[in-house]
Formats: structure tokens, sequence, C-alpha cells
């Protein structure tokens, strides 16, 4: 389909100091944990975006200088030549598709551990890092000179980037890096040229800009990414106090050639890649108009806001908010949204639901991964492409029981391929146990999930949906008069309280009883008795916050109780951490961490403490040495007690047919696999993995067995760059 006008203004290309990007499409930096050290999978994730149409592409953030070094966090580097030589795969891949491959500068200063080169980063002050206060992480405070070596480093990075194949450096002053550090008063305790006024702490940030500027500004363009806001209050950066001012004065300078504005800093982050849970899209537009406003029309401006939306983009873009769409999870989730807006085909777009589980890889210190696209990070090792599925060459008929997210993705992707594919479920609705979840207290977002698979399902002829049927016996499946069989069965909540902490059932607690609730009897409208509810939350996401916030909201006394250290402690990956907290402070909703149930009657919970026996080891009994233990338990007043504490396979059905595998052959059934919760309960994005890649893979000698995938590795025996003993350019001043 031809493209519809009103989108045109996002085709319009857009020039930055030396360079022209091909249309308003701006893939953000954002982390993958793929680095310089993966290049292969570096590069075709990159590439795939440019492919899709985004018309500039970034790294993720790129140390610098060895003393910048965030391991085990994985950043891009240009600390050396053997680093230009795998970035440049990633500069290859993007050209290709006619696009523009950025990098962004980062050197962080007091919050950079060092773990792998064990050197010393500098600062503005030599204070510790509040990013990772029990590390004992001190910057060592700058003088000029080493200001002079700091800026060597960025020149010599952006000489080396130029030498990838580049085509902008992008300066990172987000995040409280090095500029920030100088930038903020609460960090920069100077009384030289570099501290005091604003104009004195915004010194060093313009001179790294100018640097760049000088050596390489003819050929490359210079920008940065600019936190205005650093949202946490006073002395820190503000956006209408010294947000605002350092753009004018940067800007007065005439040393950045267009400005990536985000707000929240390091602590903040999910201020920044704000979840769909606390955020709704373009939740940062006050903050990025209001720079536009003052570097004009010759200096364009980017904006994200989890932008999905062709409309919201247009929104944005006319009424002068910003002049480019800045994405990192859309572009993601998608790598081909401007290529379908570009052939009116929106209803295709795989929208972001802002899960923020692409970041928490990152912060899990692994690689990155997708809810929704499950090709992310797999374009190299893999060979997949999002667009792009082999035609079976034998298709046979397919019967996938359960239209969850793994059984939904299984026969999208079999129906792609050719195969004729029926997907049946008891359930009178697509989504399996993603429904409830969509309907949680700040998820409505996360059942775009469902909604795109419905809509690529409706696409396929081949693929028939079957719902509200009986729930499938071994017998219907065998009779069925498929080819092959596909089990998508799924999960429920554990109705007993098992949960990883003792891995036994607590005591009175049975969801048969009105007192005792699981997440799926309260969302199909089972009455909570009572005022005073417990959540037991032994899953550490969200779910448990959920329904306490639901409670709460319902008028009911609610106290979370959890096993872990932190309420919703997954959400410290996924940077919702700090709001999860203020929403739960803002609804008095109570909680207690380290404990877990002991037994339940009507009326009380009892808990133990995790810790309550003795440090130190004795003789507890003659001959017997352990710890003292202790009896010591806390009563909760408690009328309903909710149950978040593990996910139970249905596996019955599966088990049944393998068990019956002898009668396989008479019905003509070639094969029974099990896919998603049903095999083992697991996060959606790994379900929606597991039936991907079985289809992917449906004609190997093992399907339900993964195919081994490429590593990136250094092989032994081959060449290293740099060799030890090598020498470093000079950074220092002579
Ligand atoms: P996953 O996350 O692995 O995709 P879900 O729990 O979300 O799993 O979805 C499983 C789906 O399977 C549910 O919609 C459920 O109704 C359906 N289901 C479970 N058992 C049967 C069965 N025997 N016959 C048909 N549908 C079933
Ligand atoms: Fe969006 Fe979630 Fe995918 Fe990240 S993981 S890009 S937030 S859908």
């Amino acid at each position: 389909m031809a493209r519809n006008p009103k989108y045109d203004i996002l085709f319009e290309p857009v020039r930055f100091g030396p360079k022209t990007m091909r249309n308003r499409f701006w893939q953000t930096s954002h982390c993958t944990g793929y680095g310089s050290d993966r290049p292969g999978t570096q590069a075709r994730f990159r590439g795939m975006k440019a492919e899709g149409g985004w018309a500039v592409v970034c790294t993720e953030f790129c140390s610098i200088h060895p003393e910048s070094d965030e391991y085990p966090w994985h950043s891009a580097r240009l600390w050396d030549d053997g680093d230009v030589v795998n970035l440049r795969y990633l500069c290859d891949e993007v050209h290709r598709h006619r696009s523009l491959a950025g990098v962004q500068l980062w050197y962080n200063g007091m919050h950079s551990p060092c773990l792998e080169s064990r050197e010393v980063a500098r600062g503005p002050s030599g204070l510790p890092s509040n990013v990772f206060p029990e590390r004992c992480l001190y910057d060592a405070a700058a003088d000029e000179d080493d200001i002079r070596a700091i800026i060597n480093m960025y020149v010599l990075a952006a000489e080396r980037a130029e030498q990838a194949g580049f085509d902008l450096v992008e300066v990172s002053g987000a995040d409280s890096t090095l500029p920030m550090q100088f930038l903020e008063r609460r960090y920069n305790r100077r009384s030289d040229g570099y501290g005091g006024s604003l104009a004195n702490r915004a010194r060093f940030y313009i001179e790294v800009m100018a640097a760049l500027k000088r050596a390489v500004g003819d050929r490359l363009a210079v920008t940065t990414r600019f936190e205005t806001d650093t949202i946490n209050g006073e002395c820190r950066i503000q956006h209408f106090d010294e947000g605002l001012h350092f753009v004018e004065l940067m800007h007065s300078e005439g040393v950045c050639d267009l400005w990536a504005v985000k707000i929240g800093d390091y602590e903040e982050w999910g201020e920044d890649a704000g979840s769909s849970r606390f955020r709704k899209t373009n939740w940062m537009r006050p903050f990025v108009s209001h720079v536009k406003s003052i570097v004009g029309a010759s200096v364009p401006v980017v904006s994200n806001g989890r932008f999905t939306s062709p409309d919201d983009m247009v929104t944005a873009l006319r009424s002068g908010q910003c002049d480019v769409i800045g994405a990192a999870r859309p572009s993601i989730a998608d790598p081909f949204l401007p290529t379908k807006i570009a052939e009116g085909r929106v209803e295709d777009i795989r929208e972001c639901i802002g899960c923020n589980i692409c970041v928490s890889r990152m912060q899990q210190q692994a690689l990155l991964s997708c809810t929704q696209n499950p090709t992310s990070g797999e374009e190299y090792r893999r060979g997949w492409h999002p667009e792009h599925f082999e035609p079976a060459a034998d298709p046979c008929s397919v019967l996938v029981v359960g239209a969850g997210p793994a059984g939904m993705e299984c026969a999208m992707v079999l129906g792609k391929r050719g195969y004729t594919v029926h997907l049946r479920d008891c359930a009178p609705e697509l989504g399996g146990h993603w429904r409830d979840v969509a309907r949680y207290p700040r998820c409505a977002e996360y059942g775009r999930l469902i909604s795109y698979r419905q809509i690529q399902l409706e696409k396929l002829r081949n693929v028939e949906v079957h719902l509200g049927v009986p729930a499938m016996t071994a017998d219907d499946v065998l009779q069925y008069g498929a080819d092959k069989v596909v089990i998508a069965t799924g999960a429920h909540w554990a109705t007993d309280g098992l949960g990883a902490e003792v891995h036994r059932p607590v005591a009175g607690a049975d969801a048969e009883r009105a007192e005792v609730l699981t997440p799926e009897q309260i969302m199909g409208g089972k009455r909570v008795v009572g005022e005073k509810v417990v959540v037991l939350d032994g899953d550490g996401y969200f779910t448990g916050v959920a329904m306490a916030e639901l409670l709460a909201d319902q008028g009911k006394a609610v106290t979370l109780v959890t096993n872990m250290n932190m309420v919703a402690e997954f959400s410290k990956y996924t940077m919702e951490m700090p709001n999860n907290k203020r929403m739960l402070h803002e609804k008095g909703i109570r909680f207690l961490t380290n404990h877990w149930a002991h037994s339940f009657v009507p009326g009380r919970l009892r808990l133990f403490y995790l810790y309550r026996d003795s440090a130190g080891l004795y003789e507890v009994e003659p001959g017997r040495w352990g710890r003292r233990t202790s009896d010591e338990l806390v009563d909760l007043e408690c009328d309903a007690l909710v149950l978040v504490t593990a996910r139970v396979p249905n596996g019955a059905l599966y088990a049944d047919l393998k068990a019956r595998r002898a009668e396989w052959q008479r019905h003509e059934v070639q094969a029974v696999y099990r896919i998603g919760d049903c095999h083992a309960p697991r996060q959606a994005l790994n379900a929606i993995f597991d039936g991907h890649r079985l289809a992917r893979e449906f004609e190997s000698a093992h399907p339900q067995h993964p195919l081994p995938f490429i590593r990136e590795r250094q092989l032994w025996g081959h060449s290293t760059i740099p060799q030890r003993g090598d020498l470093r350019p000079a950074v220092e001043p002579v």
C-alpha cells in the first residue's frame, strides 16, 4: 500500500553539521551488552535497523578510554585499533542501507568501577560514587593537566570513530557521565575555572565539544545527549534552572550540531527509559520542546518518548517540539517501524510494550533481548531476520494447543512459513495468561503483545484460530488429524503457597478456601474477604506489586511480604524500582522483606525471618554441628492471603501424549513438542522466544532441542590487538 501523505513529514531529510539524515528516524544510543567484543551480533543488530529504515543508528555508550570501564556491563569501546576493527563492521552494515552510524562517546568518571582495566577514572572533585556506594569507588580529582588529558581522550576516540566509519560522535552528557559531573553542583567542588558558577561548571563539557569540532567537525557531526532535568530535586540539574541555562550557554558557543534531549540521571534512569507502567508515550515533551525553542531552526533536536504511533510522531514534529523522532525501544521491538509506515502497513508495527525487559538484560550483565521481538540479538548468531521467514519445503499440518504468548507466536511463525496451522484454546479469547496481565493496574500497554499477534494471525489464510473449544485431551489431540502437534498449555499460579524460598506449600494456604486467592482468581472475580490483605510475593516482578495496588485501590489495608531483599526485586533491572517504591508509599502499602510464610489461619498469617538462625556454627547436640536454630515467628493480621509464590506448569496434556507415544503412528501423528510455560514457567519473552524458535527450526532433526548458535569469543591461537607491550597514544599534555 502507498504511504499515507500525512506521514510524509516523517520522511523528510534533516541536515545536521556536515551530515544529512535521509528521514527523521533516529535510533538513539542504547545498551545491548554486545559492545565491541561481539562484532557480529552488534553489526547485524544495528544493521537490521538501518535496513528497516532508521536513518541514524547509534551504538550504545562507548567507552573512550580504559579509565572509563564498567565491566562486567558491556559497553562499546574505542580504546584501541582492535576496537576500530570490530566496530567498522557495524558501520559497514549501517552504510549498506544508506543510513548514518553514530557512536556515543562516554567517560564515566567516579562511576567507573574499572573491574577489567584496574585503572582510576578522573573527575571534578575526588568524591565517592553515589551510583555504586557499596563499592568504595572514588574518582581522582583532576587538575588542569588531567582535564587536558581527558579532552585528548575524547579527541583520540573520535579519530578512531572516524577510522571505523562513524558519521557522528555524540558526547554523552547524561546519566551522570563526566560532563554532568563537572556541570552538577553536587559533584563539582572546584574553585578554579571549572567550578563555581554555571559558566565555569559548563566549561569542561563545552571544551570537549569544541575540541571535537576542531578535530573532526568538518567531516563528522558532533552532537550531544543531554538531560535537562535529573528529576531528583535541588542541587542537581533542574530544567527551569540550570538545565535550560546550560543549553543556552552551549548553543551560544556553536559547538553542537544536534541535541538529543532526555531527563533523569544514572540513579533515575527509569525516567529516561520510562516504562509503560509509569510513563505514557511522549512523557518528556515539555522538557524537549523548551530546548527546541532555545536552539531554533538551525540546530535539530531529537525527542524520545517510546513513540510507536506515526500520528504521535507527526504531532510531535508539527507542534515544534522536535525535528527528529528518537527511539531506542520502539526500534528494538520493530526494526522495520519506519518501513512499515512508509509502505502503508501501520497495523503491522510490532509496538514496544514498554516492559523494559530489554534494559533488564543489560542490567543483569547479559545480552539484550526483547519481549515483543524474539529476533533481536539473534540476527547474527542465529541468522534470524524479523521480517523474513524461510518457506517450509514440505509444509504439513500442525495443531497448536494453547493460544498464550508461546502458542500465538509459534502459530504465527509457522503460518508465515507456509504450514497449515490450527491454533486452539479453551479460553474465549487469545492471549493465555497475558490477558489477565494486560488488565493489571498500569499494564494496559502490555496488551500489545496480544493485539500484534492477533492482527498477524488474522492475515494468515493458512492459520485457523479456534477459541472457546472444550479443553483438549490426549484423545482429542491424537484424533485431530494433524501431522505434528505443539503443546503450549501454559502454567498457573500455585494454589498452596509453593515458592522458591522453602520449596514447600505453606500450611493452611489453600486457594480452595474463601480467604486464600491466586492472581488468576482475583482477575477472575473471586471476592477478597475482609479488610487486611497480605500479598505473599515470591515472584519478585510486577504481579505482586500489581495485586497489592489493585487491592489497595479497592480500599484494603495491604501488606506485601517477600522473601527477597526488596519488593519487586526484579524491577531493579527494569529501572522501575524507585517508582514502584514511590507508588507503594503513596498508596500506603506496607511491606516486609526477607520474610516468608510459616502458616495461615483466617485472621492470622504467621511469618518467619529468613535469617533468624545463629550466624555461628555450634555443637547443637553431642556430635552434631550446625546453626542454632530459632523458632521465632512474627504474626500479621490477615483476613485474606494472596499467593504470588510460584507458577506451576500445565504439563499434563504433554505428559499424557508422551506416555501414549506408541499410539502416535496409528493416528499418523509424526511428532509432539512443547513450548512456553508448560515446559517451564518463565517471563513472557522466553515463552515467545520458545514458540518462535521451534517454528523457525521445525524441520531440524530434533526441533525440541535448539540448534547451536554462533558464539563470539576470541579463539586461542589468533592474534589480538593490541599486543602486550604495545604503547597507547599519549593523552597527557606535554
Ligand atoms: P504461555 O505463556 O506458555 O504461552 P499461557 O498460560 O499464557 O502460556 O497460555 C496457555 C493457554 O493454553 C491458555 O490460554 C489456556 O486456556 C490454554 N490451554 C491450556 N490447556 C489447554 C487444553 N487442554 N486445551 C486447550 N487450551 C488449553
Ligand atoms: Fe519494548 Fe519490552 Fe521490547 Fe524493550 S523488551 S523493546 S520495552 S517490548
